[in-house]
């Protein structure tokens, strides 16, 4: 009496089977989930129930549990659920489903025999949630939340890889605004904020999917272009100049006016790795600046 309390009120979902895998037991957790009340499947085969535990993997596990006494642990994160059961909204959870840990074990009779096993449920959304922003926010940089330094460079070297062993080639290009000590001293801190936030979206918006936008280092960024060559990273540079040189900034009733230059990069006979391609972005960034800025230059 006191146990079935215990079964019912804990914040886990409890299954028992039998040997044919049919429903002995579960608890209130179990039906507040499901939708369905113990008496209406008690008896049913747990594949009526859930057809998708009818499967290779669950079966295996079940009947080890019966044949040798053993435990079987399930981690069903990340699109794969041993129960397919709607989250409950946590706050911007991008799960649809729960997230689950789940195990299970024999139950024996005063016999020492085998006669059900126990499948509980855990709900691990929240903490899969928690996992899945950590992870997200080490590959972003907290102002602007296009991707970080780290990342960027984590992604040239795969992509260096790719390019030394297969040939395929790749583009980076280098900007940094013009003259921002001046839009921080002339309109504040804020404002050259607002404005380093307004140009990532504004470059965001121009890329393609497969290429990667980064904040390299304060009012720097790296654009990685896969199966790029530096023609057409050129014509791609040249359109983030003039987008950012045409864009109005309106900062809180004043328009800010920025420009930025740029230095392009390919991979080609001579660059021997990714560093050295980045240093030729950076020297081809430099020269733009030297030559006035508000330009776009080609590597050496
Ligand atoms: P140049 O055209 O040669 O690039 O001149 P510049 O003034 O842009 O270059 P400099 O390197 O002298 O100054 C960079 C400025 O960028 C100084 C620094 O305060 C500002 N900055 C760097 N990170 C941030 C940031 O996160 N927010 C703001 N508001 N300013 C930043
Ligand atoms: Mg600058
Ligand atoms: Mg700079």
């Amino acid at each position: 009496m006191i146990l079935n309390q215990i079964f019912n009120a804990i914040n886990i979902g409890i299954v028992i089977l039998d040997r044919d895998l049919k429903i002995h037991e579960w608890n209130r957790w179990m039906e507040v989930y499901s939708g369905l009340a113990v008496d209406k499947v008690k008896g049913s085969p747990i594949f009526d129930v859930f057809p998708q535990l009818n499967n290779p993997k669950f079966i295996r596990s079940c009947k080890s549990v019966f044949h040798f006494g053993n435990f079987c642990f399930f981690s069903q994160k990340l699109h794969r659920y041993l129960f397919p059961f709607r989250t409950k909204g946590y706050a911007d959870s991008k799960f649809e489903y729960m997230q689950q840990s789940c195990a299970m074990g024999p139950l024996r009779d005063e016999n020492n025999e085998i006669k059900y096993l126990f499948i509980y449920v855990q709900d691990v959304t929240e903490v899969a949630s928690y996992e899945q922003k950590l992870v997200e926010m080490n590959l972003r940089d907290g102002l602007t939340g296009i991707y970080n330094r780290r990342f960027l460079e984590s992604k040239i070297t795969d992509e260096f890889n790719r390019h030394k062993r297969y040939g395929s080639i790749f583009s980076i290009i280098m900007f940094d605004i013009d003259h921002f000590k001046v839009v921080n001293d002339t309109y504040g801190h804020q404002c050259g904020d607002f404005i380093l936030k307004s140009i990532s979206s504004r470059i965001s918006s121009a890329i393609r999917n497969v290429d990667y936008l980064s904040r390299y280092g304060g009012e720097e960024f790296c654009c990685l272009l896969p199966e790029t060559g530096l023609k057409a990273a050129l014509i791609v540079a040249e359109r983030f100049r003039t987008a950012i040189m045409e864009q109005e900034n309106n900062y809180d009733g004043t328009l800010v006016k920025v420009t930025i230059s740029l230095g392009v990069a390919e991979t080609r006979e001579g660059v021997d790795s990714h560093v050295m391609l980045i240093k030729k972005a950076d020297d081809a960034l430099y020269r733009a600046k030297k030559e006035g800025r508000n330009r776009v230059e080609a590597m050496l």
